[in-house]
């Protein structure tokens, strides 16, 4: 491995900042020389992370690079134009795919600069080594000579850029959005990660709060029916009113700290997920609403439908919300509801088709909000948590769920969930 080393300009300050030493030869470990005001060096560690997307912009920055380059000539080429794009450059050189392996585990780098084709290995190899090592470090490949589609195959594999040889000019800028690209993807997987956090502990805050509140509410719940039963009568006329106003709104707020247990329980349960026949799971949806299916005399019936990986408790929960609501919010039709599903590329599209009132398309999102209703309590009863406890489902299982409708003429709610590969034995990869 060839490290690179001489001193940094005195003052420290970067090469863009003030008048620029003249350059000095750099002596490769193996000996091999180049000229450079740069530093390219040692194996301190030390990075220059620091440099923020303002320095930047100010085309004024220290630069950690790694260079996959055998030829001192070419290194030199390349210092010379990232020290005149206004870069300050310390790193190391690999020549070969372990020195190059060995030089990303100890050290930290902006990025890599890497020829395409070197005697032993190529630069995209980098690339490959990169995600081996779990690291997101910008590798452009500097190259005499790079055709076009392999230009196009190499930066869909995951290289940032590619710059020729005989226009290095065109370097400094090529580092500089590489590594601008390269933060904003950091912070968007950093916000990213935050609000996953935020989320889980919101969602672990509902689960409490519903779950604590439980049973202080079925106390307000039973005395004050209690107050109604004995009482009625007994006092004045307004006061029986208050009195049931205490007791709806005790039972009201029952059944929304339930459903709302209901909703972040979703995300609690350490989830059994394994292959699950639909056909099964639609069947038992229907036995468990059996008494509304019958008082409503609604229809339901369903195609045969796939395998899917899922919680079979969850899947049935889906199949029953949908269900019980095209039951629900039926039309003036006698109800029929149908459960089909097909294969569309690599996912189910599973559609259950009612007859019922139907949505306005304008509505059609944020009926999945949690306790987003259309109507008011008395017109429909319910919560509005039904289809959002469908969506977290369906989502969790990296599937999406919408609805297709026009008010009048029915609604077919879709939901998708990945094809599972069948291999003799009902076993998709966890
Ligand atoms: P809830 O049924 O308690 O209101 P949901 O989350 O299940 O809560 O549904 C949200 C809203 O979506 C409902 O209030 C209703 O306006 C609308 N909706 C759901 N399913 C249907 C359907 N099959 N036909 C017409 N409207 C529906």
């Amino acid at each position: 491995m060839a490290t690179l080393s001489t001193n940094t300009n005195a003052s420290g300050a970067p090469s863009g900042c003030g008048p620029r030493p003249k350059p000095q030869p750099l002596q490769t470990s193996s000996g091999s020389s180049v000229s450079a005001n740069t530093h390219l060096a040692t194996d301190q560690g030390g990075v220059s992370k620091d440099h923020s997307l303002r320095d930047l912009e100010k085309n004024v920055c220290k630069l950690r690079a790694l260079l996959v380059e055998d030829d001192a000539a070419d290194v030199e080429l390349m210092l010379q134009a990232l020290r005149k794009g206004g870069f300050e450059v310390n790193g190391d050189i690999a020549r070969t795919s372990e020195e190059f392996t060995d030089r990303v585990r100890r050290n930290s780098y902006d990025v890599v600069l890497a020829d395409y084709k070197l005697p032993n290995w190529n630069g995209m190899e980098s690339v490959e080594t990169m995600r081996r090592e779990g690291l997101d470090i910008p590798v452009i490949l500097v190259t005499g000579s790079l055709g076009e589609h392999t230009a196009v195959d190499c930066i869909k594999q995951g290289a940032a850029d590619y710059v020729l040889k005989d226009n290095l000019s065109r370097l400094p800028e090529s580092v500089r959005r590489a590594i601008r690209e390269n933060k904003l993807r950091e912070e968007h997987k950093q916000s990213q990660e935050d609000l996953a956090r935020s989320c889980q502990d919101l969602e672990q805050f509902a689960y409490i709060a519903s779950h604590d509140l439980q049973e202080p509410l079925r106390m307000v719940a039973a005395y004050t029916q209690l107050l109604a039963e004995r009482y009625r009568g007994k006092l004045d006329a307004d006061a029986d009113k208050y009195i049931q106003y205490a007791v709806d709104g005790a039972l009201r707020m029952q059944t929304l700290v339930q459903d709302l247990l209901a909703f972040s329980r979703v995300g609690q349960q350490g989830l059994d997920i394994q292959n699950t026949k639909s056909n099964l799971a639609v069947e038992t949806a229907v036995k468990n609403l059996y008494a509304t299916i019958h008082e409503s005399g609604a229809l339901v019936t369903h195609d045969c439908l796939p395998v899917v990986y899922a919680n079979a408790p969850q899947l049935v929960q889906v199949f029953q919300n949908l269900i019980a609501n095209a039951i629900k919010f039926r039309g003036a039709e006698p109800i029929a509801i149908h459960v089909s599903a097909c294969k569309s590329g690599k996912e189910w599209v599973f559609s259950v088709t009612d007859n019922g009132i139907g949505i306005a398309p304008e509505h059609a999102e944020i009926i999945f909000v949690t306790f987003k209703r259309l109507h008011t309590h008395a017109e429909y009863p319910g919560n509005g948590i039904g289809l959002a406890i469908c969506k977290k489902i369906i989502e969790r299982r990296g599937g999406k769920i919408w609805v297709e409708s026009q008010p009048g003429q029915g609604s077919t709610f879709k939901f998708t969930f990945p094809v599972v590969e069948l291999k003799g034995e009902l076993r998709p990869p966890r």
